[in-house]
């Protein structure tokens, strides 16, 4: 594994840390404890910045301003059109400074830059412009009911969202979150995680410069079991969405029940099928595999992490699999042509090192990789194991990295009944040559989005969210509008009434 690009191949667009402090009410501020915790460079580990910890107090802090927003700010009372400026100026801000802030994205995250630059940054943008056009396009319905009433529906905005957002893609997360509530007048409080909390600082920034109102955008940097959990479990906050593990996801529903029953979303793990059927054209379907599995270091919800081959193909496949992920250049996430950079933190590289001790004990054949790369940062060797069986661990728990796992099939019954036969159930990729089969299988497969010959397309229209504990909901498209939103019915009698 080596890069082809040479030091003079550095990116390295300028870029400073101006922002660590909590953005309540449109200022920065301190923890209130005056605590802060070190952020990192996954490349080497070391120290860039120190930020600060909010627990409970500085959740309270941030839900207080919001409530005051929704309350008695202009937010919710502006018209749409006026809001929907105000998203669009916010999208040409980032805009213009998206090189700036793929660079704090690879710095704090270690993707690729020319992946957060080339197609994070612009997806960040047009979701904004996406939303941006539904402000002034969400109205209720008038009821046709039965007897002497006038009946209207009324959608309004659901008040404070609360929203807890993970590592892997810290802007594209914000976002999917912060988008559509705007777009429908909410304020909000967000938590980042504990691993990346620096663009989401930088870009809260910029909203304010697009004329956010104070106290709409509330941004809190901080652990879990403190600043999260406070945030889950506040009475004041309306509306809950939360991505990251299944683990959290169940925690987080608990302590809405346990508090104020708001109502929450959430996108979870998942162990995806990508299922290269016999008639696929084989170069292709090892490129799109590759693609499914090893994007974004391996660190994502929906990476196509079964990849079940038709018998038929297998060994071509396998052969061709093995030789892509070789030649996988990973290295310095600034450095141009580079496909995948280090692991977010020590523990993820861990764990995911871990699961290929697993897949070795459990006699799956390493094809490939196997190990770290390096001995500085989080390095993982692009991995591929073969044989590999249902019941096997890495066969059946979210690995989280860049560790492909070559599962072989003999027809499509089989295949259907084997890729469902998972307690997830987020995203499944096909590939096929025939529209009966991509038919067939899209139908029976259980899970929210299903790819045809393409994977990881995240349009904004595009709805995304998870079947059995991959989650609850849907986020993107029209589908994240009824997160946000409460449905008011209003009945006026006609005729004067009896009484
Ligand atoms: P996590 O679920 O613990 O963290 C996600 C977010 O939840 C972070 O902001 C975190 O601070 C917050 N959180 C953690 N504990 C909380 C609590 N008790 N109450 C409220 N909020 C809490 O995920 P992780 O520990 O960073 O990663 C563990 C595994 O989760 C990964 O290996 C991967 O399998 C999975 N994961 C999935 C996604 C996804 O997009 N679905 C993203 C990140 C991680």
């Amino acid at each position: 594994f080596s890069t082809a690009a040479e030091p003079e191949d550095l990116i390295t667009p300028p870029v400073q840390i101006n922002y660590t402090q909590h953005l309540i009410n449109g200022q920065f501020v301190d923890a209130a404890s005056g605590k802060k915790f070190p952020t990192h460079d996954p490349r080497t580990g070391e120290v860039i910045a120190h930020v600060a910890e909010g627990d409970a107090e500085d959740i309270n802090r941030a839900v207080a301003a919001a409530r005051k927003a929704f309350d008695e700010g202009p937010w919710p009372r502006m018209t749409a059109y006026e809001r929907s400026r105000i998203l669009m100026r916010f999208a040409d801000l980032v805009e213009k400074h998206s090189d700036e802030i793929a660079a704090l994205e690879t710095w704090n995250n270690g993707k690729p830059y020319e992946q957060a630059a080339k197609s994070e940054l612009p997806l960040f943008v047009r979701l904004f412009y996406y939303y941006a056009g539904w402000a002034d396009k969400i109205h209720g319905l008038t009821v046709p009911a039965d007897g002497d009433y006038h009946v209207q529906t009324l959608h309004e905005p659901i008040g404070v969202a609360g929203q807890i957002i993970p590592w892997n893609f810290p802007l594209v997360m914000f976002a999917w979150k912060v988008g559509p509530a705007l777009a429908c007048g909410n304020t909000i409080v967000l938590k980042t995680a504990e691993q990346t909390p620096l663009t989401a600082l930088y870009v809260a920034k910029l909203f304010h410069e697009a004329g956010l109102p104070p106290g709409v955008l509330n941004i809190v940097s901080g652990y879990g079991p403190t600043a999260g959990a406070a945030l889950a479990s506040h009475m004041d906050v309306d509306k809950l969405a939360f991505t990251g593990s299944t683990a959290t996801g169940k925690i987080v529903l608990e302590l809405s029940a346990k508090s104020n029953l708001k109502p929450v979303t959430l996108e979870l793990g998942g162990k995806s099928p990508f299922i290269v059927c016999k008639d696929a054209d084989v170069d292709k379907a090892v490129e799109l595999a590759h693609f499914a599995l090893f994007f974004n270091q391996g660190q994502c919800c929906c990476a196509g992490s079964r990849t079940f081959v038709h018998e038929s193909i297998y060994d071509e496949f396998l052969e061709k699999a093995k030789a892509r992920a070789l030649r996988r250049v990973v290295g310095d996430p600034f450095k141009k042509g580079v496909e995948q950079g280090p692991q977010i933190d020590p523990e993820q590289f861990e764990k995911i090192l871990r699961y290929i001790r697993s897949g070795i004990q459990s006699n799956a054949t390493l094809e490939c990789g196997g190990d770290r790369l390096g001995s500085k940062g989080y390095f993982i060797q692009p991995t591929v194991f073969s044989n590999v069986q249902d019941d096997m661990l890495i066969a059946q728990d979210e690995i989280f990295g860049p560790v492909q796992s070559i599962l072989k099939f003999k027809d499509t019954d089989e295949v259907i009944r084997r890729a469902n036969s998972t307690r997830y159930g987020l995203a499944a990729g096909v590939f096929t040559r025939s529209l009966d089969t991509a038919n067939t299988l899209s139908r029976a497969l259980r899970a929210g989005t299903v790819w045809v010959n393409c994977f990881d397309v995240f349009d904004a229209a595009i709805p995304f969210g998870g079947y059995k504990m991959s989650g609850i909901g849907r986020e993107k498209g029209i589908y994240s509008l009824h997160n946000y939103l409460q449905v008011k019915a209003v009945v006026t009698p006609l005729k004067k009434a009896a009484w």
